[in-house]
Formats: C-alpha cells, structure tokens, sequence
C-alpha cells in the first residue's frame, strides 16, 4: 500500500497508508484528532537497492581502502590451484580460440 502525506493544521504533516482507490482527501490527525487534509508531495522512489546504487556504493566504500592483494595468484596447474576452465557444461559449447 502506498504512504500518503497529510497535514494537520495544528500538529503539522504525517504520513499514512492506504489503498491507491479509498484515498481520503481528509483523515483524523494521529495526535488531535482534527481533519487533516492530503498534501501532494514529491513522489519518493527509491533507488536504494538498484544495482547502480550498489555499484556506486561499493565504489565509494572501497575508494579509500581498496582490496589489498596480499599473495600472488597460484600458477594453472599447481597443487590447489583454481582451474581456469570452467567446467559446466553449457560452457563447455562455447567456441574455443
Ligand atoms: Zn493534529
């Protein structure tokens, strides 16, 4: 349900839910109990959780402390080496050079 803005006069503005077909153009104020009336406000989308909001806070976070390489990578075919071709099986219908 989407949050509405209302706002008493004596109180000032709140926030309420309700269903995008039943909006009142009044509702009690929470505190005073007088007829508050709907405020048009600016619509509040969020882009909190976009990838491009993550990217550009995991950018931010690691600028002043990026990830630090501590050892070099393991060499193709060393003992506990991670093995650089995929091994699943739609991969393994991609052309190969
Ligand atoms: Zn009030």
């Amino acid at each position: 349900m989407p949050v509405y803005e209302f706002r008493c006069e004596a109180c000032g503005p709140f926030d309420a839910h309700h269903a995008m077909a039943q909006v009142p153009r009044a509702q009690a104020c929470p505190a005073c109990g007088a007829a508050a009336r709907r405020v048009f406000s600016a619509v509040g989308l969020s882009r909190a959780n976009s990838p491009r909001a993550r990217a550009i806070d995991d950018a931010a976070r690691t600028a002043d402390a990026p990830e630090v390489v501590r050892s070099v990578p393991r060499q193709a075919g060393a003992p506990g080496a991670v093995p650089r071709v995929s091994r699943a099986p739609r991969h393994a219908k991609l052309p190969r050079p």
